[in-house]
């Protein structure tokens, strides 16, 4: 079923692919991190299953998706990959929870009980729980999905205690900006969130923050998590 790729296409993806990872071991060698406590999460939304093999070929297993319908699929075209992790990282509507429920292994998009609630009841019974992270909003004004800051100890508490979902972290995507300054403030206050959760959490691992534009403010701030699309698959139409 693998489709025939040109040497010039697989080669595009993998040097790219080799500059995201570079870019972050750089990254964490500047804030005195290890590389080793950082997941790249390879974005995939809106591109072909082609390209998710391309980058699996060069290692890379963890992909993001935030389109159910789309993702759904690719994942049914790619289950003989079987050692991909999926996360769902997309607005998740009530209709499609039970998709994601069933397909995914982490959903990093979780910003209501009503949610957590349905997530935790779909999950099929012979899967491992879904990994889940808790959806911040850090910059009230301009973003639609997230939930608050106060929000996030209710939520906490109803994901740590359903029995098909395991809490790991926090996600956030903070208002856009090309200013370092800006982005590490967004940043910081996530990083505190988590610290405040992982001292009544001690299990919990993961602070997804960063893209393309903001990797290094990101890591600087202590993310364990980059989510990379652009940089990896080129733009998207
Ligand atoms: C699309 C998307 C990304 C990747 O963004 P790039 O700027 O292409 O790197 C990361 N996180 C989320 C939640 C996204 O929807």
């Amino acid at each position: 079923m693998t489709p025939q790729l040109t040497d010039k296409y697989m080669v595009t993806i993998a040097e790219r692919l080799t500059s995201a990872y570079a870019r972050i071991a750089n990254a964490a060698n500047n804030a005195k991190r290890s590389s080793n406590e950082i997941t790249l999460l390879a974005v995939s939304k809106t591109k072909p299953s082609d390209d998710i093999i391309a980058a699996y070929e060069h290692g890379q297993r963890q992909f993001g998706e935030s389109y159910v319908q789309e993702a759904v699929d690719k994942i049914a075209q790619l289950h003989t990959f079987s050692d991909i992790i999926w996360h769902f990282i997309g607005p998740i509507q009530s209709n499609k929870s039970a998709l994601v429920a069933a397909n995914f292994d982490w959903v990093q998009s979780v910003d209501r009980v009503k949610i957590a609630k349905r997530l935790n009841t779909q999950r099929p019974a012979d899967k491992a729980p879904l990994n889940v992270l808790i959806q911040v909003n850090i910059s009230a004004e301009e973003a639609k999905s997230g939930c608050s800051i106060e929000q996030i100890p209710e939520l906490a508490e109803f994901i740590d205690h359903s029995e098909q979902l395991t809490l790991r972290g926090l996600m956030a995507i903070p208002a856009k900006s090309d200013n370092p300054n800006e982005q590490t403030q967004s940043f910081e206050q996530l990083q505190t969130c988590f610290d405040k959760l992982k001292a009544q959490y001690p299990h919990i691992d993961t602070l997804s923050m960063g893209m393309s534009n903001d990797v290094e403010a990101a890591i600087n701030t202590g993310s364990t998590m980059v989510r990379i699309g652009t940089d990896i698959f080129g733009t998207r139409t």
